[in-house]
């Protein structure tokens, strides 16, 4: 009994063994499947977000209305603000305090992120660097009142970047509050202290550009699955924000203009004649930009202050924040973009230093940005879009605003990388206003979620602008050398860009290339471009988690892509896939002469290899046999290769027990290649080869990542073909970010191995009832 056991067990094992080392070895020891779902990884689907990756049939969201009133100080350099927040809880539950953020208090004295900020110092420094050292700048809110609609003061404390707001009774479900806040800040320098907003002073005329934003207390987010997100403000994490309607008067001087969120209310009252019959013209204008305010006018304006005062009233609806641009300096130009049913304003704000760039590019890159973006997602909602020149570099993204950097030389001339870093810049700040403006993910928490989507349709975008607009983001290729480096400095891309090290790394460019991966290799463009654009539009003015996009991604198209998220979002593993081994292989029909010769090559190949190089052969002067002939007999005169009429009957025997199909198999003549991968850097990725044949031809076969999905670490794969191939190059088009190409290339050896077909009946299982009923 134990006997039998054993030896059934021992036969399992062998058979085991067999088919694993046929096809690879098995992964390491304890180390999880790549493949296995990603439930612990997401939070439980609920009746707010669903297993699709859909809003539930509960979802809720809070609201909060902002009614503004603001007076900038070009003198003092200073903001003054006054406004009133109606806050909607449509939540489930009672709210005993609100929470605000003041993201000012970034440039407090007694900031946290100056007490957390660590430096070092370095041989040469620079003066601007010395400065921010030594900075005393008194930035940061300074609330005067926090009162009730009634004047009467509310009870708060700041929390650094954070301000709770005790209210005298809980704010009941489905009711709403409205509360006052007057405050006022020092306007920091951008060129000095940086920030998304502030300042731009330019020395020669003695005129400010002023780029304004995060410039009044705003309501932080309260949600069911954060509860509030009140995550301090630290610098990399952005803002999480909820939907309103905003009214804002802002008071500047009364020869600034001003470009900001949402519609001009009192045109009449702060614009020309000339300038409201261009804006007119501007509007009935599609193709070409109109000018507003020219630069002549800008230049006659920059000349002198004036003392007067106007207000520019703007309102704006369902935006989850406001920013405006505001300058004596600027130059305006507009043009109508029509797409769909729809008709929207492109406008630009510069000063003349941006010309002749700005005039020429930034308008059009919007209009161009409007276009792709909303193909890609929805109409893009809003009545306009705008993007201002504020600095030197970079940009910063706002609902129906963005502030820009790039301007050419003082005498107008400036560089490719300029130009195209620019377009560039322009049309990936006006993207933001689809992620997180629109699709309104939490930035502080997962910077991914707008910069890695709108990176990858920016790149989109730069494709449909130019057919060689040179790419900084989104192909695989352009992530390898960060994705190779010192894993001990890298974090998954699901982590919080405060905490993350290569915020500009992961949260874009590795994001925008995982997306680009999926819509060319894994996805492909249709089932891609379907789902990408369901979930635009299910999170549309809504709030999206993580799981929301990576649910709906797989819920629209029908494939599992856990294997996907897991190694690209929540890992750090690299791509390294490796070609270890070509195979070629013939069948060996049989016929007597290829089956001897194949015979006697399997025999002898190793003997003949040796001999063919060895010395004493040559040494040895004369063998016995060769001395003397008598020594011969049969075996040293026969051929082993001549086939005899045994032979023949045999291979008549072969064939008599085949059928017409297998006999067709057999002489067909294929080639048989068997290919080894190995999966060296971790995460796995679709398989892709493309086959050089003898003829010239190429071919390029495609084979889904699920091919890792038992073997995490190694496969193989038979290819048949009736032609030869000579090179097998894996990854050819460097869609899968492999970090290193070396290994991808394999040359055909120069003659096939033969194996034989034979027919291999199954034993029939023992028959317990026939063998009882013959005994009986
Ligand atoms: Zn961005």
């Amino acid at each position: 009994m134990f006997k039998k056991r054993l030896f059934i067990c021992l036969v399992w094992i062998v058979s085991f063994f067999f088919l694993n080392t046929a096809v690879t070895p098995a992964q390491k020891k304890g180390q999880l499947n790549q493949f296995r779902q990603l439930y612990p990884e997401l939070p439980t689907p609920n009746a707010y977000r669903t297993a699709s990756g859909a809003p539930g049939p509960e979802y809720w969201q809070q609201r909060a209305d902002y009614d503004m009133s603001i007076e900038l100080d070009e003198n003092k350099l200073r903001i003054y603000g006054t406004e009133t927040i109606t806050y909607f809880n449509n939540s489930p539950v009672k709210l005993q305090y609100l929470w605000l953020q003041l993201d000012q208090n970034i440039r407090a004295k007694d900031s946290m992120r100056e007490k957390i900020g660590s430096g070092r110092i370095s041989d040469t420094m620079s003066f601007r660097g010395l400065e921010r050292i030594h900075s005393d700048f008194d930035g940061g809110f300074k609330i005067e009142y926090v009162k009730d609609e009634k004047g009467t003061n509310l009870h708060c404390k700041v929390v650094n970047t954070m301000m709770r707001v005790d209210l005298p009774q809980a704010l009941k479900p489905r009711s709403q509050y409205s509360f006052k806040v007057k405050w006022w800040y020092n306007i920091n320098d951008r060129s000095k202290i940086g920030g998304r907003s502030g300042y731009h002073y330019y020395e020669k005329d003695g005129n400010h550009v002023f780029a304004i934003a995060q410039f009044f207390p705003r309501m932080a987010v309260y949600n069911e699955t954060e509860g509030w997100q009140h995550k301090q403000f630290l610098g990399s994490g952005e803002f999480t924000l909820p939907f309103g309607n905003y009214k804002a008067r802002i008071t500047v001087p009364s020869d600034h203009i001003i470009g900001a969120t949402g519609v001009l209310q009192n045109a009449d009252e702060v614009l020309t004649g000339p300038q409201k019959a261009r804006l007119k013209d501007a509007r009935d204008a599609t193709g070409h930009t109109v000018i507003i305010v020219t630069e002549d006018e800008a230049v006659q304006n920059e000349k002198e202050r004036v003392d007067t005062k106007s207000t520019w009233i703007f309102k704006a609806e369902n935006v989850r924040d406001f920013a405006f641009a505001s300058s004596r300096k600027f130059i305006w130009d507009a043009m109508a973009v029509k797409f769909g049913e729809r008709t929207v304003l492109a406008m630009s704000f510069y000063t003349k230093e941006g010309n002749p760039l700005w005039e020429k590019y930034s308008t059009k890159a919007v209009a161009h940005a409007i276009k792709v973006y909303s193909k890609f997602t929805f109409d893009y909602p809003y009545p306009k879009a705008i993007s201002v020149l504020t600095g030197s570099g970079g940009g910063m993204e706002y609902p129906m605003i963005a502030f820009n950097g790039g301007r050419p030389e003082p005498d107008g001339t400036y560089s490719e990388g300029l130009k195209y870093s620019l377009i560039g810049v322009i049309i990936h700040e006006f993207g933001h206003n689809f992620f997180p403006m629109i699709v309104n993910s939490d930035e502080r928490q997962w910077a991914w979620m707008d910069e890695g989507l709108n990176t990858f349709l920016e790149y989109l975008s730069e494709q449909e602008w130019e057919r060689e607009f040179a790419e900084r983001n989104g192909p695989a290729y352009t992530i390898t050398e960060y994705m190779k480096g010192e894993k001990k400095y890298i974090s998954p891309i699901m982590t919080a860009p405060d905490s993350d090290l290569h915020v500009g790394s992961n949260a874009y460019a590795k994001t925008a290339a995982g997306l680009n991966i999926l819509r060319e290799t894994i996805m492909g463009r249709e089932l891609f471009d379907f789902a990408f654009k369901e979930y635009a539009r299910r999170w549309k003015f809504k709030h999206p988690t993580p799981a929301d996009f990576f649910r709906t991604m797989e819920d629209a198209s029908g494939m599992d892509l856990d294997w996907f998220w897991r190694g690209w979002f929540f890992g750090t593993d690299h791509v390294d896939l490796a070609i270890d081994n070509v195979k070629w292989y013939k069948v060996n029909t049989m016929e007597p002469e290829l089956a001897k010769s194949v015979e006697w090559e399997k025999k002898n190949r190793n003997r003949k290899r040796y001999i063919s190089n060895i010395r004493n052969k040559k040494e040895i002067k004369e063998t016995a046999l060769e001395k003397d002939k008598s020594l011969a007999d049969f075996y040293d005169e026969y051929d082993p290769l001549e086939v005899t009429p045994l032979d023949e009957k045999e291979y008549k025997k072969y064939l008599a027990s085949l059928t017409e199909e297998e006999k067709d198999l057999l002489k067909a003549g294929h080639n048989y290649y068997e290919v080894a991968i190995s999966n060296i850097g971790g995460m796995v990725m679709p398989v892709i080869l493309k086959f050089k044949y003898s003829d010239g031809s190429e071919e390029v076969k495609r084979i889904p990542a699920e091919i890792w999905r038992i073997y995490n670490d190694s496969v193989s794969k038979i290819f048949v073909t009736k032609k030869e191939v000579r090179y097998i190059t894996l990854d050819p088009f460097l869609e899968t970010a492999d970090v290193d190409t070396r290994n991808n290339n394999w040359t055909v050896q120069e003659e096939p191995d033969y194996f034989k077909v034979k027919k291999i009946k199954r034993r029939p299982e023992k028959n317990l009832m026939q063998l009882i009923k013959e005994k009986k």
